[in-house]
Parts: C-alpha cells; structure tokens; sequence
C-alpha cells in the first residue's frame, strides 16, 4: 500500500498494526469480528484470511449460492472501508464492535435488489440472518450496548414514519 502512495496515517484506524488492505480486511479484529459474526449464519467458527479464503469458505459453507458470493464480499469490504474512513477522517470511533456487521447487512439488503430477481430473495434472508447474529452477539458480548442500539434503531424506524 506504501507503495502505491498511501496517503495519511499508515496506523491502522482501529488498532495499532500497519495498515495494508490485508490487515484492514482480514487482519485486524475487527475485521475478524466481521468475519466471524457471517461465518456463525453460514454455520463455521473459521474465519477467512485472504481474498481468495473467501470465495473457498463460502464454497465450503455456502454452496449453491455461487452468483451471491461477490455481493456478500463487496458488502463487507465496503462496510469495513467506510467504517475505516469515518474513524480515520471524521475521528469517529466504532460503538460496537458488531456496528460494521450491521452496516453490512444493511448494504446486502440494499443491494439485494440489483440482484438477479432468484438470487434477491436469497441475499435478503443472508441480510437479515446477518443482522439477527449481529445482534445475538453483541447481547452476548455487550449487553449494554445492544440495549442502546435497538432503541436507537426503533427510533429511527418511528423516524422514517
Ligand atoms: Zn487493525
């Protein structure tokens, strides 16, 4: 990344490590946290290293579903990309540790929509199944964050209305 004339900080925005898109994608825990809240609704407590684990993992767990395989890996990518930047530019730190796979979700369920119309429904459920562990485990982990969460979360539901 050095390289290829990354700018800024060359921390990691979350931890203390060197940034690379390695670390930053699979490397660092929070990024495993990713990882392992989506392998907990495909069904594994592995958790990918690399790019191409991830085509291999969901191969492993998720057969069948081949043409969603790059949106799942586009969501979380992108998710822990704009969550990265917001902590780096905006200095806006992560609530939970489980906010990047919320946010995943929400792009999923998003996107499930530019998918092909057999393949929508499908990563719909994946979104919402998603966000359901997500949730599981932030009581688990943070019970008291999870409380503050869904009541934000209702709130802006009552807010769209
Ligand atoms: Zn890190």
């Amino acid at each position: 990344m050095k390289k290829r004339q990354w700018q800024g900080d060359i921390k990691c925005s979350f931890c203390s490590a060197l940034e690379s898109a390695q670390h930053l994608f699979f490397g660092c825990s929070v990024a495993k946290i990713v990882w392992r809240t989506l392998g907990a609704v495909i069904g594994t407590s592995y958790v990918p290293k690399t790019i191409w684990q991830v085509y291999s993992w969901l191969y492993a767990f998720l057969s069948g579903f081949y043409e969603i395989y790059t949106v799942g890996l586009a969501a979380v990518c992108w998710s822990i990309w704009l969550t990265r930047n917001r902590a780096t530019f905006e200095k806006k730190i992560i609530n939970t540790l489980f906010e990047i796979a919320f946010t995943t979700s929400a792009f999923l369920n998003y996107w499930a929509g530019m998918q092909k119309p057999e393949m929508a429904d499908n990563v719909k459920k994946g979104a919402q199944l998603l966000k359901r562990s997500a949730a599981q485990m932030l009581h688990l982990c943070e019970p008291s964050r999870a409380e503050a969460t869904e009541r934000e979360e209702s709130e802006g539901i009552w807010g769209e209305w």
